[in-house]
C-alpha cells in the first residue's frame, strides 16, 4: 500500500469528513462525526504512531458501519492523528524534509518501522502529562519514543488537545497496535477514577476478547492527557496478536473489524450506566 492508496482508503462521501488542523507537513487532520450529535459524545483517535496505520483504516470502516446505525450518542473519529508519519512509512524517508531524512537514513532506520512524525517527535509522548518522565522516554529526534522540545510542541498534538477541550468526550478510545491488550489508568488518577476506569475497561476488553491492563510508566501520551486534565475515561487499546509483525497491514483489516464489531454497543451500556 502507498500512501496514496491509504488517503484513499479514508475517503468517504457519506462521511461529512472536516479537519481539525494541518500536521507539520500540512496535510490536514481528517475527522467525521456519526450519531447524536448533542448528548454524550466518544472520542476516536487513530493513527498517531506511523507504523500503527491499520487502526485508521479500522477507525474508518468503524464510522462507516455506524452510519446505518442508530446511536443514542455521538461519536468523533479522528482516523489519522499522524499523517507524515503515515506517509514515511508506506513511502519512504524521502517524504520528510532534507535534514530529518538524512537523519534517519545516516542511522539505517526501517521506514516501516517508523512512529513518529516529521519532526521525529513521538507525539504520544508529546502530550502534557508528567511530560519526559516514561522510562522509554528519549530527549533527542528518533524514529520512535522522543518526547519533541517541550509538551504540545507538535502542530498534531496541538490539533487533537484543541479539539478534545472544544466537543468535551465522555469517552476517549486510542487506538494502536499490537498485544489485544486495552490499558486504563495514569499515575495522576484518583483511586475513585482508577476504579471507575477498571471496571469500564473490563468491559471493553470483554467485549474484544483482550486483556485489561492497568499502564505504568507511560507519561504525555493523549489517554494520560485525558486522565490526567479532564479525568474523563480514556483507554489506550492495542489491536492484533503479539505474535505479528510491526507494520500491521491490510490483510489485518477484517480480522480487527470481526473482533471489535461489537464495540459500539458495549459504549453504549457504558456511557449511559456512569
Ligand atoms: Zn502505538
Amino acid at each position: 500500500m502507498k500512501y496514496s492508496d491509504f488517503e484513499k482508503e479514508l475517503e468517504c462521501r457519506e462521511l461529512n469528513m472536516f479537519s481539525i488542523g494541518k500536521s507539520t507537513l500540512g496535510k490536514e487532520i481528517l475527522a467525521c462525526h456519526v450519531g447524536n450529535q448533542t448528548g454524550k459524545q466518544v472520542l476516536i483517535q487513530a493513527g498517531i504512531h506511523a507504523r500503527e496505520y491499520v487502526t485508521s483504516l479500522l477507525a474508518k470502516s468503524q464510522a462507516e458501519s455506524l452510519l446505518s446505525k442508530n446511536l443514542n450518542f455521538g461519536v468523533y473519529f479522528v482516523f489519522c492523528s499522524n499523517p507524515d508519519g503515515v506517509k514515511v512509512v508506506l513511502d519512504g524517508f524521502s517524504s520528510l524534509r532534507e535534514k530529518e531524512r538524512k537523519f534517519c537514513e545516516e542511522r539505517n532506520f526501517d521506514h516501516k518501522l517508523f512512529k513518529a512524525n516529521a519532526n521525529l517527535v513521538d507525539l504520544n509522548t508529546n502530550f502534557d502529562a508528567l511530560w519526559g518522565q516514561g522510562s522509554a522516554n528519549r530527549f533527542s529526534p528518533y524514529f520512535e519514543n522522543f518526547v519533541g522540545e517541550y509538551p504540545e510542541s507538535e502542530l498534531e498534538t496541538k490539533a487533537l488537545c484543541d479539539f478534545t477541550k472544544k466537543i468535551k468526550p465522555s469517552l476517549t478510545l486510542s487506538y494502536h497496535t499490537k498485544g489485544e491488550v486495552v490499558y486504563f489508568g495514569f499515575d495522576t488518577q484518583s483511586d475513585n477514577s482508577l476504579n471507575r476506569d477498571e471496571q469500564i475497561g473490563l468491559k471493553l476488553a470483554e467485549i474484544l476478547g483482550f486483556d485489561l491492563q492497568r499502564s505504568y510508566n507511560s507519561c504525555g501520551g493523549f489517554k494520560d492527557w485525558v486522565c490526567d486534565k479532564f479525568d474523563t475515561p480514556s483507554f489506550t487499546i492495542e489491536f492484533g496478536a503479539d505474535t505479528l509483525s510491526h507494520p500491521l497491514g491490510l490483510e489485518e483489516l477484517p480480522q480487527l473489524q470481526e473482533q471489535s464489531k461489537n464495540i459500539f454497543d458495549r459504549i453504549g451500556e457504558i456511557l449511559f450506566k456512569n
